[in-house]
């Protein structure tokens, strides 16, 4: 029997566990940090044990005997590397398009492992990716490999079936506990567990009532399902107080507000990192954060390799003979991190070679593959304080549900990160189609789980929230997890603000004459910094003879992609090759540079996958693209300059797309939504006084990260296109605006009031937007701004 058990708090549950109201064996938690969690909760000498997902499957089909299906089983970076292979074989060398092949192929897997299921909802896809996921897919069966998903569904037959053996123990009482989602394959489990053992779902009771049918949790409503109601509702005190403080001042604030009395701290991450805790002006902390210990390492060791095939695809055998003196060199500089990282790249490699009598040459495609199946068995580690005597806890929001009765200090700045559930993102005819075989992902469930689990904190602790600036009105995942309060608020302010004398720099002679989006952007962030680059002309940075300073390298690889893009419809290693050096020749005439190895391995990484990315972009939109479209407009006595790196256009839609090589100014839609970074806006300005912007036609705007595409960022007003971009172009952050024309006309105000203010001006003080407009200021090495 399945039971739902409906809990108001978690309590009820674990209440009712120690008064053996629930019969318990196992929790089967969905990951290792919610097991701890668990056994904390646990009575110490009880025989109840929290295990993960993946250890009970383990311990299901070695009961059931089946060291034969163990034996099959791949992880994912057995399979990456098994499917990469024959991805190559078949005649498709394209990472990209293998990547999204393979994520559709797990992400509909767990769904169900029919070929007639894929096929249909493959009818939605392009013919290439619809052929590619069918291949991956039908090769899984012929090489009779079984991934994390068939484990699950075999483990559900063999136990519909009853072929049991009679060692195998049934009547257990087994509960999953934690889970914000279940996919079909679990679902199906679950049932069949159900059939034998007494199976419990704990489940927020006011969650539960506002599930809707797509949600995994009402996957269960069937005969051998009873819903159980368990505690009493939670008597809420609504009214809180919320202290407010400016953007970037967390630490000073609550340095000054926070007393010395033993504390929880709770930061609104989902994971702690080594990052936030730095933030936190305390220094008796326990935490635990994730952290990715290999990373460096492993990224200067792939660069080394990297450089290795700037020339063209290498015998591995070379490559391998490379590596080994590579090793001997890391050996005896001591180097032991990027020495585990050689050693599975050298394991790798020969893995590889095995897999097919083509892969004796490592070119750029199967180098990918490689390295991601090398990444994802690098150990993830955490790092931990070892004193357990530090008075005060650091704990994610996600962990909330394990602090009880402590005094807790609840911060959020815009630094954490959106607490937005994550989604399934599919067009509408795939989610109708899926939706009708198994539950679909929806962020709204995700959130609410968040938000019951928030209530449950705040009335188990004595808990003071503060709460950065703007970010309740801005960020809609934060004010949704407040909406259940009645926020009295008050503004926190510093009491030693350190001011001291400083020259003022005055101009008495300004009169604005032209503007480009960086000389308004330079004044928004500061008005000394504008004095200092554009009206004194300083430029602290040495441009050295003999290299190619970060802004030519920018200028070197805008030209690629526009030259690549000019010439071609199709991605080719080669060509993209002979465009590299072709476009590097002209710089380097003008420079004595000595060493090409570092900036061909640079420009070749940082142009491959977005020349693949617009190439689909142009094909699937069928637009139009023009590269640096200038623009020269004249309004009210100012000169507008500028460049769009990439304007595009089709019949329907129109891109405004700006390339940079990191995504330091916009790490968060937030700072583009605010307008603290303005440079697309200040680009649709110009092209719409230039009549280039049409209304009926759908407008993206985006920022393109060279150096990971992944971190891209756009905005949109097309609702419809924006849930399969990520899945058909490239994986970009994508937000679709209900409210687009408004943030487009209230820029338009907002610019004006800025251009008014430059107008007027005479003195240019020291007033960085935030602390981080200092801290990536070229001038800050002359500028006085200790004086703030
Ligand atoms: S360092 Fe800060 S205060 Fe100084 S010019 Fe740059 S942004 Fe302004």
């Amino acid at each position: 029997m399945l039971n739902i058990v409906l809990i108001h708090k978690t309590n009820d549950f674990f209440d009712a566990l120690i008064s053996e109201k629930i019969l318990v064996g196992t929790i089967v938690t969905p990951n290792p940090k919610i097991a701890d969690g668990v056994r904390k909760r646990l009575p110490s000498q009880g025989a109840v044990d929290a295990i993960t997902i993946s250890k009970f499957i383990k311990n299901e089909l070695t009961a059931l005997g089946d060291q034969e299906v163990l034996e099959r089983y791949k992880g994912k970076s057995e399979l990456i590397l098994i499917l990469g292979a024959i991805w190559k074989k078949i005649g498709r060398n394209n990472i990209v398009d293998f990547k999204r092949a393979f994520n559709l192929l797990t992400e509909f897997r767990s769904f169900s492992i029919s070929d007639q299921v894929l096929e249909t909802v493959l009818e939605h896809y392009d013919e290439e990716l619809r052929s590619g996921v069918l291949w991956l897919h039908r090769f899984l069966a012929q090489l009779e490999l079984i991934d994390e998903h068939q484990s699950y569904f075999y483990l559900s037959e063999k136990l519909r079936a009853g072929d049991l053996l009679p060692s195998y123990e049934t009547q257990r009482n087994i509960v999953f506990y934690g889970f914000e989602f279940m996919t079909a394959s679990q679902v199906d489990l679950i049932k069949s567990l159900a059939l034998r053992e007494d199976v419990v779902i704990p489940f927020y009771k006011e969650v539960y009532e506002s599930s809707e049918a797509i949600d995994w949790i009402r996957w269960f409503d069937d005969h051998n399902t009873k819903i159980v109601d368990l505690g009493e509702p939670i008597q809420f005190l609504n009214k809180r107080k919320l202290f407010r403080f400016s953007k970037n001042y967390m630490g000073r604030v609550l340095e000054q507000e926070v007393g010395e009395e033993e504390k929880v701290l709770v930061l609104a991450e989902k994971n702690i990192t080594r990052e936030s805790i730095q933030e936190l002006p305390f220094t008796d902390l326990k935490f635990k954060s994730e952290i990715d210990l290999f990373n460096e390492d492993f990224l200067s060791l792939i660069s080394e390799v990297d450089s290795w095939l700037v020339t063209g695809p290498q015998a591995i055998a070379k490559i391998e003979e490379k590596l080994k003196h590579h090793l001997d060199y890391l050996i005896e500089f001591k180097k032991f991190r990027e020495i585990k990282c050689g050693l599975l790249l050298s394991d790798k490699l020969q893995q590889w070679q095995g897999l097919a009598e083509e892969n004796n040459q490592l070119d750029v495609f199967s180098f990918e593959i490689i390295k991601e199946s090398v990444s994802l068995d690098l150990p993830r580690v955490n790092l931990a304080t070892l004193s357990s005597s530090a008075s005060n806890e650091v704990i994610s929001i996600q962990d909330i549900e394990f602090i009880k009765e402590k005094n807790v200090v609840f911060a959020m700045n815009s630094n954490h990160g959106s607490l937005k559930g994550s989604g399934a993102q599919y067009t509408e005819n795939v989610e109708k189609y899926l939706s009708s075989i198994g539950p679909l992902r929806r962020a709204e469930l995700e959130s609410e789980l968040l938000k019951s689990k928030f209530k449950e904190f705040l009335t188990d602790n004595n808990v003071d929230l503060y709460v950065e600036n703007h970010l309740l009105e801005h960020d809609v995942s934060i004010s949704r997890l407040f909406s259940f309060l009645e926020l009295e608020n008050t503004s926190v302010f510093l009491k030693d603000p350190i001011r001291k004398q400083y020259n003022l720099l005055v101009k008495e002679d300004f009169s604005l004459s032209r503007l480009s989006a960086s000389r308004l952007q330079k004044y928004k962030e500061c008005p000394q910094k504008y004095y200092l680059q554009y009206l004194a002309k300083l430029s602290p940075q040495i441009d050295f003879k003999d290299e190619i300073n970060v802004l030519e390298r920018g200028q070197i690889e805008h030209k690629i992609l526009e030259l690549y893009l000019k010439q071609n419809s199709e991605y080719d290693e080669q060509k993209h090759h002979d465009v590299i050096h072709h476009v590097l020749a002209k710089y380097l005439k003008q420079k004595k540079v000595t060493s090409q190895k570092d900036i061909l391995v640079e420009l070749k990484a940082y142009t491959t996958s977005a020349i693949q990315s617009l190439i689909r972009l142009k094909q699937n939109y069928g637009l139009y693209f023009h590269f640096e479209y200038d623009f020269d407009v004249q309004e009210e006595g100012i000169q507008y300059l500028g460049s769009v790196d990439l304007f595009a256009e089709s019949d329907e839609h129109q891109f405004i797309i700006d390339f940079k090589r990191s995504n330091r100014i916009f790490t968060s839609f937030i700072s583009i939504l605010n307008y603290d970074q303005i440079q697309l806006w200040f680009y649709y300005q110009r092209l719409n006084k230039l009549n280039k912007i049409v209304p009926t036609k759908k407008i993206w705007l985006g920022y393109m990260d060279l150096s990971n595409l992944e971190n891209s960022m756009f905005f949109t007003d097309d609702f419809e296109q924006a849930k399969s971009f990520k899945q058909d172009v490239f994986v970009a952050k994508v937000k679709a605006l209900d409210e687009m024309q408004e943030f487009l006309s209230t820029y338009k105000e907002q610019e004006e009031n800025l251009v008014q203010a430059l107008r007027r001006d005479k003195e240019f003080p020291p007033r960085p937007l935030d602390k981080e407009a200092c801290q990536f200021c070229t001038l800050k090495n002359i500028c006085p701004r200790e004086a703030l």
